[in-house]
């Protein structure tokens, strides 16, 4: 089961591969050709985990889930609906989600499930799609739902620093089918669902988006929340759990 981790130590930004509690350093992103190890396996706690990709953009899906759509009051859109959150958004794993007071009063979280592109991507087609992906990871699409609601689009709703938890690791034998998708906030259950549940999945998405923009090595694409969407305040632990891919912690801290 390759795992690979993006962490901080000393300073520096590394790769790993995990092999149980043990990793071994990557000279680079391990979807590149050229990355090589560079070193022996070993225990590993760097204290600052980083996003396990490079996004040049987080490029995401809206009501790609029947039952989310239905608790906002929307319709499940004919084909997908995209925006995008800015790169700068981007924490990793027990980093923290900085609520943005004075600007936002109801900030939610989303749970998702996300896409790490391993290879440059345009027009794809289907038998393409699976060449495009490195691995999956977990991604917690967090809102201010105030804001997208008062906008005409999305930036400001979906943009603010911190607002794109991503990791703890991207796994690149994960194959999503119908696992378990569930956000627990204080150890209380919020969202609930199945990754089958998606409107449009990871294959369909993939190809319309890349008819859209060139999907980057490193880029993350965010495939939709299950219904149960709820609210965040400063003092929160959010984790998002994938069955058979990962944990992801955050906790919400006021803007000081
Ligand atoms: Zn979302």
């Amino acid at each position: 089961m390759p795992r690979f981790v993006h962490y901080r130590e000393d300073g520096l930004a590394n790769w790993a591969r995990l092999d149980g509690a043990r990793a071994t350093p990557l000279s680079g992103a391990p979807w590149l050709s050229a990355s090589a190890e560079t070193g022996e396996p070993r225990a590993l706690d760097p204290g600052v985990w980083l996003a396990p990709a490079h996004p040049t953009k987080i490029l995401c899906v809206g009501r790609n889930y029947g039952a989310h759509a239905a608790e906002l009051g929307n319709e499940v859109p004919s084909e997908p609906l995209l925006f995008l959150k800015p790169p700068s958004a981007v924490v990793g794993e027990g980093e923290a989600i900085v609520y943005p007071v004075g600007q936002s009063e109801l900030v939610h979280h989303e749970g998702e499930l996300g896409v790490v592109i391993g290879k440059r991507a345009r027009h794809l087609s289907e038998d393409e799609v699976e060449d495009a992906i490195f691995g999956y990871t977990v991604v917690n699409d967090v809102t201010a739902r105030d804001l997208q609601r008062k906008d005409v689009q999305f930036t400001r709703g979906k943009g603010f620093d911190t607002f794109a938890p991503i990791g703890p690791w991207v796994d690149t034998d994960f194959v999503p089918r119908d696992q378990r998708i569930t956000v627990s906030v204080n150890g209380e259950l919020r969202q609930d669902g199945r990754l089958n549940e998606m409107v449009f999945g990871v294959p369909e998405l993939l190809m319309r988006m890349s008819r859209v923009m060139t999907l980057e090595p490193g880029d993350v694409i965010a495939t939709g929340t299950p219904a149960g969407v709820d609210v965040l305040v400063p003092g929160d632990v959010v984790v998002v759990e994938i069955d058979g891919l990962g944990k992801l912690t955050n906790r919400v801290e006021a803007e000081s």
